[in-house]
C-alpha cells in the first residue's frame, strides 16, 4: 500500500464511527438466494464479493447445493463473483469454489481489508461498484465498509441443528450493533441506507 493510499484510508476510517462502520448498505430478508440481478442492477453493482460459510452454504457442507449452483450462474451474467473467506480449507472452500468455477481467496482474515482488497483488485472495479455480501457484521460487514465497498446483510444458510450454535452469535453482534447505533431491524425487513454515492 502506498502512502497515500493509507493517509486516505486512514483518514476515512477516522471519519466512519463504529456505528457507520457497522451498517449494511443493504439488508436481505433472506438468504443469498434472495439477491436478484434486478437488486444488483438497482445498485449498479459491477462485482461481488462472497463470503462462504453461512453465506452460500451452512458450515459444515462440502458442496453447492442445486439453488446456490443455479444462483451463480444467473448472477454472473450480470456481475463478477470472487469468493473470499476468513475458512483456510482448501479442501472444503476450494472444493466448493472450484465446483462454481469462482475465483477464491482463504483466510481473509476479516474485518482486514486486505484480502477484499486483492479480490477487487483482481476484478479491475472501482470500489464503490463492488459489493461485500456475507452474514456476518463483524467479519463482512465492517470489512467491506472499512474498504469503501457496498455492503450486503443476508440471512445465514444453516442446518436445522446447527441454528442452536449459530445464531446467538449474529442476534448478539446484531444486538451489539444496535447498542452502538446501527439500524438493523428485530423483524426481518428489507431496508436500505442513504446512498454511498
Ligand atoms: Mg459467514
Amino acid at each position: 500500500m502506498s502512502d497515500k493510499e493509507q493517509v486516505q484510508s486512514t483518514s476515512k476510517l477516522n471519519f466512519m464511527s463504529w456505528n457507520e462502520l457497522l451498517q449494511p448498505d443493504l439488508i436481505l430478508e433472506d438468504s443469498i438466494l434472495s439477491l436478484t440481478p434486478d437488486i444488483i442492477q438497482q445498485y449498479r453493482l459491477k462485482g461481488l464479493v462472497l463470503d462462504v460459510d453461512e453465506t452460500l452454504v451452512s458450515i459444515k457442507a462440502t458442496e453447492a447445493s442445486a439453488e446456490l449452483r443455479q444462483w451463480v450462474e444467473q448472477t454472473r451474467q450480470v456481475t463478477a463473483l470472487w469468493l473470499v473467506s476468513n475458512n483456510l480449507s482448501d479442501m472444503r472452500i476450494g472444493g466448493i469454489a472450484r465446483s462454481l468455477n469462482l475465483p477464491y481467496i482463504l483466510g481473509a482474515v476479516k474485518p482486514s481489508r486486505r484480502k477484499l482488497r486483492q479480490a477487487v483488485t483482481a476484478m479491475n472495479l472501482p470500489v464503490e461498484q463492488v459489493a461485500m455480501v456475507g452474514d456476518r457484521l463483524f467479519t463482512d460487514v465492517l470489512a467491506g465498509n472499512r474498504l469503501g465497498m457496498f455492503t450486503i446483510l443476508v440471512e445465514p444458510i444453516v442446518e436445522p441443528g446447527e441454528a442452536v450454535r449459530s445464531y446467538p452469535i449474529r442476534s448478539f453482534e446484531v444486538l451489539l450493533s444496535q447498542f452502538m447505533g446501527t439500524s438493523i431491524p428485530a423483524k426481518k425487513q428489507k431496508l436500505t441506507k442513504h446512498d454511498k454515492s
